[in-house]
């Protein structure tokens, strides 16, 4: 992470804490996958709510029109019922002022479309006049709740009754009724005028036609009234209690399971103001969140697409850094391992040797007299020559676990794990013989090599590596300062580093 640019910004003491992710493609692959993961979810999740805001507020608008419309029209139920009451009061039962309270009514039938049907009773039930029967006589409505309602009270205000099936033509409304006085203030009868519920109906079906989802019409008692698409079990008025809804008081917002198709809707409701029923408009969650869906799913091919780009990336970054990182493992004019590479390799050699109390070894060596080959020769003879002298040093080594890298210039180090001072001293000798037999390319017709060599048995805590480099390179000293051509083991008194082997 040290690596990041902006971090760099950061104190030198503070990026030192911070892993490095020199190389590493992966975590960083897996970083932009959860950023990107994580910004589109966000998003999504907006969108999600958004929906879910949006069919409130649409729903909440159609639910209050309905609602406006609805209660206009009972309202005018209610107009005519009134004028109706006070006519008869006015005019009494003649037969003449009832054949002009027919014709008021059938004049009003057709004027307006939501108003079924209209009708007086006697204070006994019976029909006397009704707006589609020019004789209704022999027909009783003692048994309507209405009837009993208003022969029992006083109450001279609109009486809004439950959905009943006409007993004129089978269709189900719902009736407005009033009481009507004699003039000393006791029961005279009732006018009632039924609201159709049909034409409810083909209003509500209109507007579902173009909005989608359902449009409800529901009395405080449970009861649908109606329903929008039309459903046969609810037509007739079957009770349908609300049940798991809540009564449908004031206005709100509703999200559950409907009883029809067991389907999760979301909708609002608006209680008319002067009536007990509500207008209920409501669309399957589902279909609320269709263009969440759809984009949703753009989405996931979106990112799927970008992740898989960004993995094809990654994994060439990364192949390209494990080249990159083995080209800088290797010396490229000799092939054997670079000067990075010994550095990790002595320090990781140094630890195990100290793990498991083994001895480790180190050969520095330095060819003799190279700047005068390279003078005698030119540079690219002095190249073959180093690469001839890699040869020679790598082909001396029989274990794996041998490292032989070129230190510098003409300088080579060979790391011997689990290799004591004796055996380090003879397999340098046989790499000075190497080099010198390799073919005649000095004045005097040999390549000869300096080398020193250190050895320890380190133990947890011991000096570093850095320790052993040093002495094996103060024993080089030693192999040059004695004249060249020549092996020198690390003496640690203070005054001489002991030649092993010598072949000047
Ligand atoms: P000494 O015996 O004391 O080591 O004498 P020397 O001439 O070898 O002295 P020194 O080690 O200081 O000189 C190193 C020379 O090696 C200098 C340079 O010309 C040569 N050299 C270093 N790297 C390269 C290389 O990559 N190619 C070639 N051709 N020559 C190199
Ligand atoms: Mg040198
Ligand atoms: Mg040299």
């Amino acid at each position: 992470m040290r690596d990041l640019p902006f971090l760099k910004l950061l104190p030198a003491s503070w990026q030192q804490w911070l892993p490095s992710w020199e190389g590493k493609v992966l975590p960083l692959v897996v970083c932009v996958f959860v950023a990107l993961f994580g910004m589109d979810a966000w998003h999504l999740w907006q969108v999600y709510d958004d929906s879910i805001e949006d069919t409130g507020v649409v729903t909440s608008n159609m639910a209050r029109s309905m609602a406006e419309l609805a209660e206009t029209t009972i309202k005018t139920g209610d107009t005519v019922v009134a004028s109706l009451a006070e006519n008869v009061e006015a005019e009494g039962a003649s037969p003449e002022s009832l054949a002009r309270i027919y014709r008021l009514m059938t004049q009003l039938a057709a004027a307006l479309p939501a108003v079924h049907e209209m009708g007086f009773l006697n204070e006994r039930g019976d029909a006397i006049v009704k707006s589609r029967l020019p004789d209704p006589h022999g027909i009783n409505y003692t048994d309507r709740g209405y009837f009993r309602f208003h022969a029992t009270s006083p109450d001279r205000g609109p009486f809004i009754g439950p959905p009943v099936t006409s007993r004129v033509d089978g269709t189900v409304n719902i009736t407005v009724s009033r009481r009507v006085n004699h003039p000393d203030g006791s029961f005279a009868g009732v006018v009632v005028a039924s609201v159709s519920m049909t034409f409810f109906q083909a209003l509500f079906d209109q507007v579902q036609a173009k909005s989608g989802g359902v449009i409800g019409l529901i009395a405080d008692d449970g009861t649908v009234l109606v329903r929008s698409p039309f459903l046969p079990e609810t037509g007739d008025g079957t009770v349908l209690r609300t049940h798991p809804l809540p009564r449908l008081m004031s206005a709100g917002t509703l999200d559950y399971i409907s009883r029809i198709g067991g389907i999760r809707r979301l909708g609002s409701f608006d209680h008319l103001r002067d009536y007990p029923m509500a207008t209920l408009v409501s669309q399957s969650r589902q279909d609320s969140l269709s263009g969440w869906r759809a984009e949703v799913l753009t989405h996931v091919i979106v990112l799927i697409c970008v992740m898989i780009v960004v993995a094809i990336l990654g994994r060439r970054v990364a192949k390209a850094n494990r080249a990159l990182e083995e080209l800088a493992m290797q010396d490229s004019l000799t092939g054997l391992a670079s000067r990075r590479f010994f550095d990790q390799a002595i320090e990781r050699e140094f630890r195990r040797a100290a793990r498991y109390r083994r001895p480790l070894s180190l050969i520095m060596i330095d060819l003799d007299h190279f700047k005068d080959y390279n003078d005698d020769h030119g540079h690219p003879a002095g190249d073959d020559c180093l690469r001839a002298v890699g040869r020679a040093i790598s082909g001396c080594l029989r274990r794996p676990g041998d490292v032989a890298a070129r230190y510098g210039g003409e300088e080579f180090a060979v790391i011997l794990p689990d290799t004591d001072a004796a055996s380090a001293s003879a397999l340098a000798e046989r790499m000075r013989q190497a080099a010198q037999a390799l073919y005649a390319c000095t004045p005097h017709g040999v390549v000869t090599l300096s080398a020193g060599v250190a050895s320890v048995a380190p133990r947890p805590g011991n000096a570093g590596w850095q320790t052993l480099v040093q002495q094996a390179d103060d024993a080089l000293y030693a192999a040059k300062a004695g004249g060249r051509d020549m092996i020198k083991l690390y003496d640690p008194s203070p005054t001489r580093t002991g030649a092993t082997q010598s072949a000047a």
